[in-house]
């Protein structure tokens, strides 16, 4: 397949290696000791430098290779020039060497939309909980989620200096997901994850309503899919506004890519068409297996208090 890979496979091997470029920012930005802190809504909604960086270069990277892909970021940045050290040429040769799922051979790049969350769980990292935060772009084509990677630029780094230090997660539907080990636990145990820092009465009275043996509270979606994949929790969460399309379109990819799902908190997909609503108003709800057991038990009182889209 090294001959001509379909524009697909050519677009997730591009954003992989762009998503390792925006992680290695995302590093050196923290070692600067100054993170350029600036509230946007309000305190539990922060941008950094490394957020702002590693969306320029992703954005600039992705757009000079494939001007005709919608490409959507989660920060609102002015047009400017990127300084060409920024810029990311790079593709990922597993990636190409793959074959492309039929389904997708004959896309084109102007029937793609890419949703990039140039750093998700800011709060975390803020707060120095480097492992929660991770680097997302999700490709979506006729409105569903079809690729993603996921890049966490801090894994490993309680290992020490000996470990190499990052990883990258990625996925296609119909082709199944790389770069992992799933670990599955026992089926009979519900471990609910969830938010550690947007917690509302709604959100935690909808986690024990799933009667969970254990609630692991950590921040950032990505990260809360890679405690899915990788067969830590059973279920993620979180039944409120405040996820975005950015949040959940890459992890969702990747999540659908070995069998799981994620809805809103209806059961419903989201759609990540160009001109969809950003946020995710009906909350998240992903799970591995027995979806649709965790979506029988959402109380009446939870969805009441949100509106399906
Ligand atoms: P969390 O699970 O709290 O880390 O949230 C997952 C993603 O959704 C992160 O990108 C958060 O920034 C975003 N998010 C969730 N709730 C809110 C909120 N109330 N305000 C702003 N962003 C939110
Ligand atoms: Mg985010
Ligand atoms: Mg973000």
């Amino acid at each position: 397949m090294s001959g001509n890979p379909a524009v697909v496979m050519r677009l997730v091997a591009s954003a992989y290696s762009v998503a390792e470029k925006a992680g290695a920012i995302v590093r050196k930005v923290l070692h600067s000791g100054d993170l350029g802190i600036v509230e946007k809504t309000g305190a539990n909604d922060l941008q950094t430098l490394a957020d702002r960086l590693a969306q320029k270069s992703i954005c600039a990277s992705l757009s000079r290779r494939f001007p005709k892909v919608t490409i959507i970021g989660e920060e609102d940045l002015p047009c400017e020039e990127v300084q060409e050290d920024m810029i990311e040429n790079g593709q990922a040769e597993e990636i190409l060497q793959k074959i492309c799922p039929k389904e997708y051979e004959a896309l084109k790049e102007e029937e793609l939309v890419v949703w990039v969350d140039p750093l998700d769980g800011t709060k975390e990292y803020t707060e120095g909980l480097l492992d929660n935060v991770t680097v997302l772009i999700g490709i979506a084509y006729g409105g569903r989620a079809i690729a993603g990677v996921i890049n966490q630029p801090f894994y490993n780094y309680q290992l020490g200096s000996g470990a190499a230090l990052g990883r990258t997660i990625w996925g296609v539907l119909g082709l199944g997901a790389f770069g992992f080990q799933l670990q599955e636990g026992p089926a009979d145990k519900r471990i609910v994850t969830t938010t550690r820092s947007h917690s509302n009465k709604t959100v935690t009275d909808c986690v024990n309503a799933m009667e969970p043996h254990d609630v692991i509270r950590v921040g950032g979606a990505g990260n809360k899919i890679i405690q899915l994949i990788e067969g830590k929790a059973s279920a993620y969460v979180f039944a409120s506004p405040g996820c975005k399309k950015w949040d959940t379109c890459g992890p969702e990819a990747i999540l659908h890519a070995v069998g799981g799902k994620l809805t809103d908190m209806f059961g419903n997909l989201y759609h990540y068409n160009a001109d969809v609503k950003h946020m995710n108003s009906a909350g998240v709800l992903a799970t591995l297996r027995n979806h649709d057991y965790y979506v029988s038990r959402v109380p009446q009182s939870v969805l009441r208090a949100l509106k399906s889209d």
